[in-house]
């Protein structure tokens, strides 16, 4: 798809709202929340809820048969493959998933993206995309005469993962601005915290920092909550932000982004969130995770009201149905 011809659709700052006419995604890719606004959050959270809905009362629809979708995954994943695929076939599509063979793919045989991106196409009508390089998905939109969704790109972006993050503070907590939002852990690779924060900037509340020296935020992000004027912290600590936080946002140490694993083993273990830990945050807050988990929530939280990381899980399922039905013209 050429940007060019996208970019004013997302020139929402010019946009009044009815020439939105319910959303502006049908036929787009979706690479970044800076694609995002509020009117188009709000549309979005209003889509997944009623997909809940939906879900909860009949388990699908087939408004997306005859659609059918690629997950092409040149990294691993679990959640975002799944819910994917759970999400198009709830909505009565097809999908063609290359989310474990890639190797067994003409990608082994030295294969360009471009060239699987103009190949898939030629079966699809829309194409997830996870790869280990930053701005991948958008060389892939660049190609792309269907719409890309950027299910991760490196250290770059995840979107549909901070959508279903932000729609998950908003129906726990009932609201969004006002809030205190710690993350935790690697704030340098992470990717699911730096969509996250682009998008937590659109709304009034403050942002705490947690993380080892080696994996702060980076500069180009910690420059855009500054610009924004966002009351910002930064800490090596859990224990300084756990009593005020409404929202405890925790990431794992992203391993495969280290080319010195020393420095990583280092680092690894750094934070663990404990019941113990827990008795000290508040009453009405919750904890959240992209997962997996590899140390950094015990598992003596689970049980513990607060922890909101598999309702998250399943608040990504409706996000992508919504996303789905939006870009594919069915909103
Ligand atoms: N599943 C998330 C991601 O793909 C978080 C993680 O892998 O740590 O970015």
């Amino acid at each position: 798809m050429n940007v060019n011809e996208l970019t004013p659709l997302f020139n929402f700052a010019e946009m009044q709202p009815r020439q939105r006419n319910s959303n502006g995604l049908t036929g787009q890719d979706i690479i970044s929340v800076s694609q995002f606004d509020r009117d188009l959050l709000d549309y979005v959270f209003a889509r997944a809820r009623e997909m809940r809905e939906l879900v909860q009362r009949v388990g699908g629809t087939d408004i997306l048969k005859g659609h059918v979708l690629t997950a092409l995954f040149y990294e691993p994943s679990t959640r975002t493959s799944a819910s994917f695929i759970a999400a198009m076939e709830r909505l009565g599509g097809s999908v063609i998933p290359i989310t474990q063979g890639v190797q067994f793919s003409s990608v082994s045989k030295g294969e360009t993206l471009a060239d699987t991106i103009r190949t898939l196409e030629q079966y699809s009508d829309v194409i997830v995309l996870r790869h280990p390089e930053m701005g991948s998905a958008q060389v892939a939109a660049d190609y792309a005469e269907i719409p890309v969704i950027n299910a991760g790109d490196g250290p770059g972006e995840h979107p549909t993962q901070a959508l279903l993050d932000l729609f998950t503070i908003r129906e726990e907590l009932g609201m969004l601005d006002g809030l205190k939002v710690a993350m935790v852990g690697d704030l340098r690779y992470g990717r699911t915290v730096h969509s996250l924060t682009k998008l937590l900037l659109q709304y009034n509340v403050s942002l705490r920092f947690v993380s080892p020296e080696i994996l702060r935020m980076p500069l180009s992000y910690m420059n855009q909550v500054i610009d924004a004027g966002v009351d910002v912290r930064e800490t090596h600590d859990v224990a300084d932000v756990i009593k005020n936080a409404d929202v405890l946002y925790v990431t794992r140490v992203q391993k495969e982004r280290f080319s010195d694993l020393a420095q990583y083993e280092q680092v690894k273990d750094q934070y663990e969130i404990t019941a113990e830990l827990m008795t000290q945050a508040k009453a009405k807050m919750i904890v959240m995770h992209p997962l997996p988990r590899v140390g950094e929530i015990h598992y003596n939280v689970d049980k513990d009201p607060r922890a909101a990381y598999f309702r998250q899980v399943q608040n990504g399922m409706f996000i992508r149905m919504a996303l789905l039905a939006a870009v594919l013209g069915k909103a």
